[in-house]
């Protein structure tokens, strides 16, 4: 069974001392984790280590970066490589946010390099991917979506590709209080997961975790993630907030 993943993507926001706190409230909420549950919090480099110790003990937890270089090792200055972040424990690794596509260059040729670095490294990469809203005006996400994953994973064998969890974030529900509305997400995840089994088979697109990103609130968390096809939510801004993300992780499947 797939998992139903709650994933908080912190962006470049909070200080060390207030992440380390945003932790320990959601983690004082002893909130039950089951088997087929996970939460991930995909914070800023310098706080890998200490989000990485504070959930050690705690079952269903783990901590993620939020990029990576799509080279290996090097004189790459200012640069870090999966090999440093799977030395320090990391396990997931965010890739191609459309933030990332959009203000620093990210092609699918460079986010395809990235995917196999990871998974090089046993690193789940979760693969970003969405459509700006001239797509969705022209009804063109569909294929739009389906391109980005044919460029950046479709490479993958079968015993690769079930190690990567795939996050839809529409552009234009980013940061913007407008979220895709259930049927809007249940159809492109529908898709996906369509276009996942017509490569891979069934089978194999049944166990891939597609999680729904773009204004994932406390209020709307339950209803998107009871959509069949959504299996949990990448969370900006509502995972700032202790009370906020505690609701939304209560709200997997
Ligand atoms: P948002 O961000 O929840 O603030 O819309 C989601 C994301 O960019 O991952």
């Amino acid at each position: 069974m797939r998992k139903q993943i709650a994933a908080a993507n912190w962006k470049m926001n909070l200080t060390y001392q207030l992440g380390e706190k945003l932790l320990n409230d959601i983690l004082e909420a002893e909130i039950a984790i089951s088997d087929n549950q996970q939460v991930i919090f995909a914070v800023p480099f310098p706080y890998l280590i200490m989000a990485k110790s504070t959930v050690a003990h705690e079952k269903g937890y783990d901590i993620a970066a939020q990029n990576c270089s799509d080279k290996k090792n090097g004189a790459y200055t200012g640069e870090v490589s999966v090999e440093m972040l799977q030395s320090v424990g990391i396990k997931y690794i965010i890739i191609g946010h459309s933030e990332r596509r959009e203000y620093f260059f990210e092609t699918n040729k460079t986010l395809a390099d990235k995917v196999n670095i990871c998974l090089e490294n046993d690193i789940t990469p979760i693969f970003c991917c969405g459509e700006a809203l001239s797509v969705r005006e022209k009804n063109g996400q569909n294929d739009y979506v389906q391109k980005q994953l044919e460029e950046s994973l479709f490479h993958l064998d079968q015993d690769k590709i079930i190690n990567v969890v795939i996050a839809y974030e529409p552009i234009w529900a980013i940061g913007t209080g407008k979220t895709a509305s259930t049927q809007q997400a249940q159809e492109m995840h529908q898709y996906l997961r369509s276009v996942l089994a017509n490569k891979y088979g069934h089978e194999i697109a049944d166990q891939i975790s597609i999680l729904y990103g773009g204004s994932v609130k406390a209020n709307n968390a339950s209803e998107l993630f009871s959509c069949p096809d959504v299996d949990g939510g990448l969370v900006g801004g509502a995972s700032l907030v202790a009370q906020d993300f505690i609701q939304i992780i209560k709200a997997l499947k």
